[in-house]
């Protein structure tokens, strides 16, 4: 098999990892797939996302690389992948690598092959772009230690916000031993970390935002991507239903709420039936649950200003530095207001809308 054929396999097969939920992938028109636009430290770049191999030990249900698939397998060896990176480096302008495998025997056996790629294009081929490392499950501490030195950023993929939820989907992983030991590892070595979970009717909202909540504030972390679950064809679950995109959108939303504006998990909590959220925009449910008045928005403080539909931490910032007050709502537009979400919640020169629930 060539260089190309295995390129062709192992970035399918990579499709799975997330690198950003507005990523999309380049189309170079040269056989080759695997090239996304992400967002890496700030700046978006054209990223290569591949596995280093395909064949996993591993018997994760939803997973098209789990033990019991029959799809075609295929492997790097590191020289193979230097090269053809280098090459998409050159020609095609791409200035990241994201580097993912399945677990084809000892984790550690694996690991060393994926160091040996970035090794080589940090220490030998000088590359200073973007270098995200996938930590496997049971990777020891050494190795998570040397792969930390050559990566941008790294990343464990917890699947699954509970132990419980894990175990119906792996035999294979320890959720704590496995996986949350590792991401305080890598909390301690580099700092600058993501996860990944998948999201499906195991699990509720409130256990997903709870562990989110926990990996923000505990082990630093800098995102978490969420994937509402597709059934694979192949796997043990194939006839599973798929998770909707609008209730993993919502995650997205909390998560920005939660990271960007500091909402506490116990506001979204008071809104959540059954552990679920509203099928609604969140903040716009939280502000129908909790604004029971109009806000004047000349005398509101910045927590209260950023609880409002349509108004947004740079905006409160404004409003709350204006040099004279708002008396009409082209004012509040011209500070990047969003009138016609607000107009419910707040009082502008005495004019006030029906409040939503009034309607
Ligand atoms: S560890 Fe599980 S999710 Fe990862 S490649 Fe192997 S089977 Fe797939």
């Amino acid at each position: 098999m060539n260089v190309l054929e295995k390129a062709n396999i192992l970035s399918k097969a990579g499709k799975y990892d997330s690198c950003g939920p507005e990523m999309c992938e380049v189309n170079v028109n040269q056989g080759l797939c695997g090239i996304y636009h992400a967002k890496a430290e700030h700046e978006t770049c054209r990223i290569f996302k591949t596995l280093m191999d395909n064949n996993c030990s591993f018997d994760c249900k939803y997973c098209s690389n789990s033990n019991s698939c029959t799809k075609k397998k295929a492997k790097y060896e590191p020289k193979e992948l230097v090269t053809l990176f280098n090459y998409l480096h050159t020609k095609l302008d791409v200035n990241g690598l994201f580097i993912s495998s399945a677990v084809s025997g000892a984790p550690d056996k694996i690991t060393d092959k994926m160091i040996d790629v970035v090794k080589t294009l940090r220490v030998k081929h000088r590359f200073k772009g973007y270098i995200h490392f996938k930590v496997l499950p049971g990777t020891s501490y050494d190795k998570v230690k040397e792969a930390a030195e050559y990566s941008s950023r790294m990343s464990i993929n917890i699947e699954s916000p509970t132990k419980s939820v894990l175990s119906e989907l792996s035999s294979c992983k320890d959720y704590k031993n496995d996986l949350l030991k590792r991401q305080t590892w890598i909390a301690k070595l580099k700092g600058n970390q993501a996860t990944q979970m998948i999201i499906n009717e195991m699990s509720t909202d409130k256990d997903v935002i709870k562990r989110t909540d926990w990996g923000y504030s505990n082990l630093k972390l800098k995102r978490v991507y969420y994937s509402a679950f597709r059934p694979v064809k192949g796997t043990p679950l194939e006839n599973a239903k798929a998770e909707s995109l609008s209730r993993q959108n919502r995650l997205y939303n909390v998560d920005f709420l939660m990271r960007c504006y500091k909402f506490k998990v116990k506001e979204f909590n008071a809104i959540m039936d059954e552990g679920m959220l509203p099928k609604q925009d969140p903040k716009m449910a939280l502000a129908m649950q909790n604004l029971d008045s109009h806000v004047d928005i000349n005398e509101a403080s910045y927590e209260e200003l950023i609880r409002i539909p349509g108004i947004g931490p740079r905006t409160a910032v404004k409003i709350i530095h204006k040099k004279e007050k708002i008396t009409r709502y082209e004012q509040l537009h011209k500070l990047g207001g969003w009138v016609k979400r607000a107009k419910p919640f707040i009082e502008v020169g005495g004019k006030r809308q029906k409040m939503l629930c009034e309607f």
